[in-house]
């Protein structure tokens, strides 16, 4: 079958979150159990691993999670057979080549650094290679997009940020940022940046989704946008939510920032939120959105065969169907991971 056969990637599934909140003794082990079968079954290859810390933490707080969040994955990438940490893109290609699930490192936000860039650097030694400067809201490096009535460009330090991350082979990610950071980022950018979990504005009018101008920004960078599956953020009516909505986002993505620059960003958040706060309300606390929602068998990577039907059944090519699964953003790590400039 065509999908345990492609390279497939996902770019965002926060599972590190409900790792750390474990003690540190259960980590692998609640990996092996909760996650391991789905992303075995769901055919996943490589696995972008976000850390993402609530903006409830000050400074201080959020780097310790930080250093955990990385220790976890250090810990699990150690422990766990099936798995391996990559840091550039020979790791990936020999991860795959061996039958691993490649795992790569991420910052969703960086509020543990807050101003600091200087640690930016750090993060780089422990292994992320992947990272954006805001989330929802405002951070000391850029605003996110829930602050888009700001209009703000990157900081002083956010505009550092890009040149250190561009220095060091870590990819900007431009998910969650505003969108005249957006623009601040495609004017300076002089590598790839990419939305590691952003769908398409024209088909969702959501501050979260990106606008055709943007997609054939990232594109001309020759980054991925990888589509987020949240029904929040493809349609209108996210309890009638189908497979095929989040076709027609990957289709229009497609046709306007080109084939080779969609990719796969599905934000599996559901289970994670429930196992955080249980039981778990039918919106998220930080983003008003609607976690109850879910495309029907697509509320985990176990799904992720189902997108492929969706695509052959839509009328993609194979060949178009493998870009879309991984190889777009397999091409783009291999390129940048870790290389510096
Ligand atoms: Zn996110």
């Amino acid at each position: 079958m065509l999908h345990f056969d492609a390279v497939v990637a996902d770019t965002h599934n926060d599972l590190l979150m409900a790792v750390a909140a474990r003690p540190p003794k259960h980590w692998v082990q609640y990996f092996r159990d909760t996650w391991l079968p789905q992303l075995t079954e769901g055919g996943v290859n490589l696995q972008v691993l976000p850390v993402f810390i609530d903006d409830w933490y000050r400074p201080e707080g959020a780097l310790r999670q930080t250093l955990r969040m990385i220790e976890a994955a250090h810990v699990i990438a150690a422990e766990v057979d099936e798995v391996r940490l990559c840091l550039n893109g020979d790791e990936i290609s020999q991860a795959l080549a061996d039958g691993k699930i490649a795992l790569v490192l991420a910052m969703e936000s960086m509020p543990g650094l807050d101003a600091s860039v200087e640690l930016i650097p750090t993060l780089h030694r422990l292994g992320v290679r992947v990272a954006s400067i805001a989330h929802w809201g405002r951070t000391p490096l850029a605003d996110g997009s829930g602050e888009d009535a700001t209009g703000s460009r990157l900081t002083a330090a956010g505009v550092e940020s890009l040149e250190i991350m561009e220095d060091l082979g870590i990819v900007f990610d431009v998910s969650h940022l505003g969108a005249s950071g957006v623009a601040h980022v495609l004017e300076r950018a002089r590598r790839p940046v990419m939305a590691t979990h952003s769908s398409a504005r024209a088909l969702l009018d959501h501050h979260r989704n990106l606008t055709d101008d943007q997609l054939r920004g990232v594109a001309a960078t020759g980054g991925v946008i990888c589509v987020n599956f949240l029904p929040a953020f493809l349609t209108e009516h996210p309890r009638k939510v189908t497979v095929d909505n989040l076709v027609d986002h990957i289709a229009h993505i497609a046709s306007v920032a080109g084939i080779e620059h969609v990719g796969l960003g599905p934000d599996f958040i559901r289970e994670v939120l429930f196992d955080l706060t249980p039981p778990c309300c039918e919106t998220n606390g930080t983003t008003g959105l609607d976690v109850d929602a879910v495309i029907p068998g697509l509320d985990g990577p176990r799904g992720l065969p189902l997108v492929t039907e969706a695509l052959e059944k839509h009328g993609f090519s194979p060949d178009e169907i493998r870009l879309i699964l991984g190889e777009n953003v397999l091409r783009l790590f291999q390129a940048e991971l870790g290389v510096r400039r």
